[in-house]
């Protein structure tokens, strides 16, 4: 539906007007989807010969629209507030809620309904929260956040309003209302005081109603500085002489959930520079990296993980980044490109650096290939750190540290003769949790001409460990620990990360 560009463009004084460009931007959008936005009348532009202007207070108002009380909310009574908000938006109507419409809100319960879901973004985004889970269940629906890796409950909400919500949620993420029955996602922006988020959403159709999982991304969160992913220095320095091998297999391995995009992403922008060309091949791309030609998985049109990777080797890259090898076919042009004079960087689902190696043969990739091309190999974990505000000494349970300094001796450790072992004591900051921010558990291999040899005789993941620890490694259960003597995390965080039981 083309709106009217009626508006005269003289009547709009020349310091009002801002260019498609400069809109865009200032929305925080891309070009075409401000473009698409005005073609849907949700965004007031007009004609000044061929091209487009847009009036600066239309696009404050139309921000103020779409995250109505984001900035306004105090958090401190937000639990209460939020389900008042929510309850009152539960009027048990059918609320059509379309952003696209103009003057959106434009009832008292989309108001209601708009202010709520903003309400949860700002108290999510408050709370540093990675994600907000919304589920339906048979008399009422929780809304809850994950922090820090662990889910809170934020509200509950009357089974009521789940429609409403749900609703509002899927018009700000640009999915469609009509298709309850099928798994969506979309996206949108939210802008809050200093951070910028993209808000992926997800939902999926369930028994007692839709659910939806908002993912909350921090743009400065992923471009993180080498320094503060909490390598230790003997670490980083392997890491960065990976990144600076003009060829060769780099792995970041690890469980899911635990960073290794992160790292990765941070590696290569210490590395991206306009005189290197990097490609990069991601399933979703989720992020706008400066100096790289990042290629989004269109599986429809078959350009698969497996087929774009293939590709890159025509278009001559440097460096070359790959989410997650899972077919041996990704494996073996993983490291067909890194045998043919490039830096290959990817990602391995596998526990211990170790394991990655024999996990890359278990694929069915020749020993010689992986010698030929592998230079390093991380795994890691992500450890909750000991909240800042509330930190006091603590002396840890006994059976449970003698367990752990028994693998971190065998990974490469020693205990200090006065370690300083934290906790936290549980204040507001923390949520009386004791702990505030997550921090890296690391083991960094560099792959030697014993490891090699290892490689070739396909020795076990625990013989390669153990060479990789002789060679200078020091391994999660010593990471951990070292991190908990320096008081970073605490004793029993670190041997729940690293899997370790009082024994
Ligand atoms: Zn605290």
């Amino acid at each position: 539906m083309a709106r009217k560009a009626g508006r005269k463009a003289e009547k709009v004084a020349e310091e009002e007007r801002l260019t498609l460009d400069e809109a865009a931007a200032a929305l925080g959008v891309s070009r075409s989807t401000l473009y698409r936005w005005q073609n849907q009348g949700r965004v007031k532009g007009f004609k000044v010969g061929r091209q487009w202007r847009f009036k600066r207070s239309d696009l404050e108002n139309f921000s103020k629209m779409t995250h109505p009380a984001a900035a306004s909310v105090n958090v401190g009574e937000l639990d209460t507030a939020l389900a008042e908000m929510i309850i009152r938006a539960g009027s048990g109507k059918e609320v059509v809620f379309d952003p696209a419409v103009p003057g959106y809100p434009a009832t008292e319960e989309e108001r209601a309904v708009a202010e709520a879901f903003s309400a949860m973004l700002a108290t999510a985004a408050k709370a540093r929260a990675s994600d907000v889970h919304i589920d339906a269940e048979r008399g009422e629906t929780t809304v809850r956040q994950r922090v820090d890796g662990g889910l809170r409950e934020m509200v509950r909400v009357p089974k009521s309003s789940h429609g409403a919500l749900v609703s509002c949620i899927k018009a700000h993420a640009g999915i469609p209302l009509d298709q309850r029955g099928l798994p969506q996602d979309g996206r949108f922006t939210l802008r809050m005081a200093d951070q910028e988020f993209d808000v992926r959403t997800a939902t999926m159709p369930a028994v007692y109603g839709e659910s939806v999982v908002m993912r909350l991304l921090i743009q400065s969160h992923v471009f993180v500085d080498l320094e503060r992913l909490g390598m230790y220095p003997e670490d980083l320095e392997k890491y960065r002489r990976a990144l600076r091998a003009p060829v060769g297999l780099l792995i970041a391995s690890g469980p899911t959930g635990s960073g290794k995009t992160t790292v990765l992403y941070s590696g290569l922008k210490e590395i991206a520079r306009a005189e290197v060309k990097i490609m990069s091949i991601e399933d979703p791309v989720e992020y706008a990296l400066r100096h790289v030609t990042q290629v989004p998985v269109v599986k429809k049109a078959g350009l698969t993980f497996e087929a774009g990777l293939r590709a890159f080797l025509r278009h001559d890259p440097d460096i070359v980044l790959a989410g997650e090898l899972r077919s041996l076919e990704s494996a073996e042009t993983a490291a067909q490109i890194a045998i043919t004079g490039h830096l290959m960087m990817t990602v391995l689902h596998a526990q211990t650096a170790g394991e990655a190696v024999t996990r890359l043969l278990d694929m069915g990739l020749e020993p010689f290939m992986v010698t030929q091309t592998l230079i390093y190999v991380s795994a890691q974990r992500l450890a909750r750190k000991v909240c800042s505000k509330c930190v006091e000494p603590q002396e840890p349970e006994s059976t449970l540290l003698s367990a752990l300094a028994e693998r971190a001796h065998r990974g490469g450790y020693e205990l200090p003769d006065s370690p300083t072992f934290m906790r936290g004591k549980g204040c507001d900051q923390c949520r009386q949790t004791g702990y505030h921010g997550r921090t890296g558990i690391y083991e960094c291999m560099e792959v030697s001409r014993e490891i090699q040899r290892l490689i070739m005789a396909r020795a076990s993941a625990e013989e390669i460990e153990e060479v990789a620890v002789r060679n200078g490694m020091t391994t999660l259960a010593a990471d951990g620990l070292r991190k908990a003597a320096d008081g970073i995390t605490s004793v029993a965080e670190a041997a729940r990360v690293v899997a370790v039981e009082a024994g």
